[in-house]
């Protein structure tokens, strides 16, 4: 393989793995030569070494195979460190531990590595995803299977990628016998891939079938990918006859995932499905104050004026992790400058996220503000009930959720008491119609949209 081929080789995985991940980890490789079956590459580190090959190991190596069928493992090696050279092993037929990296030599499977961060410690509370976390509890004290599969969903950054990690960590030591593996959706398609490349599919079906508890991330990765789909379902019903425990997350309710085969979304639907709604205030101000207790030991001299928190939690989009993204920024900067944070301070130096979230308004804050104008309760609002009273402001609230969110009709039915999104669109019609026949519904719109937009 030329340095040209490895350079576009590079620039497939910067789809792969996004432009962060690919500016630490991809960017610094150097292919520095492939002998044997084994590609060498170089890192400026041993711990980057180790990490790229737990982290992207596979996807590196799937993009390899592509190009060079030949390649059967990566090593990673530093520059300069002759005792890291490569020593290709003398080929032995039937050799389980040579031709593929991922497998063990037990025979079982190595999942992804879990975040000794993301555990149900630090994993705040609060209305959006108690429902989840119950669930996942559950699971996580590894009693008798009660339903199978979990299958957590929500937008990005609510917490689905944590609570799966904080299930491995609790299983891990309540349950030690237990073979638990959790791995994304797209490592499971690149093990896949890789199997029948090397025409392993035998032992890639019999390893996977030995896990007592499977944890598969981003399920809607695979959407589209039909092989993919194919073995994954044939995976998931061996693991469901055995009794054994699957969890998968993905990011959207099984039945509205696109190109994913209804007899696989049917499955999905079978065992418990559970959402985590995008964060409400109580809830955002509840992770940024227990991140900032962790900061305070930190950074013990750096003080914080009140009302920051409160800031930022109403000022921040539901995603968590801009918010913790946020908070770790403002203490590094205060630490920087060496001074206490101050509301200036805060607004100086998240201009770009807090203008980026500057209205951005959800279909809670719309389902509240337009209960609360028309006096009704939201549960009225949300719930089944079909009087007038109810039915009117429901569609006005729904209209104005077409209207200011980018949010589809079937995410915001499924916000109405999980209404069918035919039933949005006559509610957004009926009120397009009213506006122009109706001079009241069109000042309360004009009332309700200034309230929200303020
Ligand atoms: P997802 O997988 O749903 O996209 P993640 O689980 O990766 O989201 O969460 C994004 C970030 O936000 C992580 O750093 C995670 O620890 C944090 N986070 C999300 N929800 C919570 C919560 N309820 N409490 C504490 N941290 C949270
Ligand atoms: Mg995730």
């Amino acid at each position: 393989m030329t340095q040209d081929e490895w350079g576009e080789l590079k620039q497939e995985l910067l789809k792969s793995v996004g432009n962060n991940n690919f500016k630490t980890w991809i960017e610094p490789l150097d292919l520095s030569g492939i002998e044997e079956g084994v590609a060498t590459l170089n890192v400026p580190t041993k711990y980057q070494g180790e990490y790229i090959s737990q982290k992207f190991g596979d996807v590196i190596l799937y993009h390899l195979g592509k190009r060079a069928p030949e390649i059967q493992r990566i090593n990673f090696r530093v520059p300069g460190n002759s005792g890291a050279r490569p020593q290709p092993k003398k080929k032995a037929p039937n050799q389980v531990d040579e031709a593929a990296a991922w497998m063990k030599n037990d025979g079982s499977v190595p999942g992804a590595p879990i975040d000794p961060r993301f555990t149900f410690e630090t994993f705040v509370v609060g209305k959006p995803n108690e429902l989840a976390h119950a669930a996942a509890k559950r699971v996580a004290e590894g009693g008798p299977v009660t339903f199978n599969p979990l299958f957590l969903y929500g937008g990005v950054g609510l917490g689905k990628t944590h609570l799966m990690h904080a299930i491995a960590w609790e299983l891990k030591t309540r349950r030690p016998d237990l073979n638990v593996v959790y791995l994304s959706a797209e490592q499971f398609m690149y093990r896949f891939v890789q199997a029948l490349r090397e025409r392993r599919m035998m032992d890639f079906k019999q390893m996977f079938r030995s896990v007592d508890v499977l944890m598969v991330d981003d399920v809607q990765f695979i959407a589209g990918k039909d092989s993919t789909q194919e073995e994954f379902f044939h995976t998931f019903n061996a693991l469901v006859d055995l009794n054994k425990q699957i969890i998968i997350s993905g990011d959207r309710a099984p039945g509205e995932i696109q190109n994913l085969e209804e007899r696989i979304k049917s499955r999905l639907q079978c065992g418990l499905v559970v959402d985590l709604h995008p964060t409400d205030y109580e809830l955002r101000l509840g992770i940024l104050q227990s991140k900032a207790e962790t900061y305070r030991k930190q950074y013990p001299d750096l003080g914080m004026d009140d009302g920051i928190l409160e800031f930022l939690a109403h000022r921040i989009s539901t995603n968590v992790r801009v918010l913790e993204g946020a908070l770790t920024r403002l203490y590094a900067f205060a630490s920087l400058v060496g001074h206490k944070v101050t509301l200036e301070l805060t607004q100086d130096c998240l201009a770009d996220i807090l203008r980026a979230s500057e209205r951005k308004i959800t279909i809670e804050e719309i389902q509240r503000q337009v209960s609360d104008y028309y006096n009704i309760r939201l549960s009225d609002m949300i719930g089944p009930k079909r009087l007038r009273v109810y039915v009117r402001p429901r569609q006005v609230a729904m209209y104005l959720c077409k209207q200011m969110t980018s949010r589809s009709l079937p995410e915001i039915g499924r916000r109405f008491g999980r209404r069918d999104h035919t039933t949005v669109m006559h509610g957004v019609r009926k009120i397009e119609d009213l506006k122009v026949q109706d001079g009241q519904i069109a000042e309360d719109l004009e009332l309700l949209r200034r309230t929200l937009e303020s």
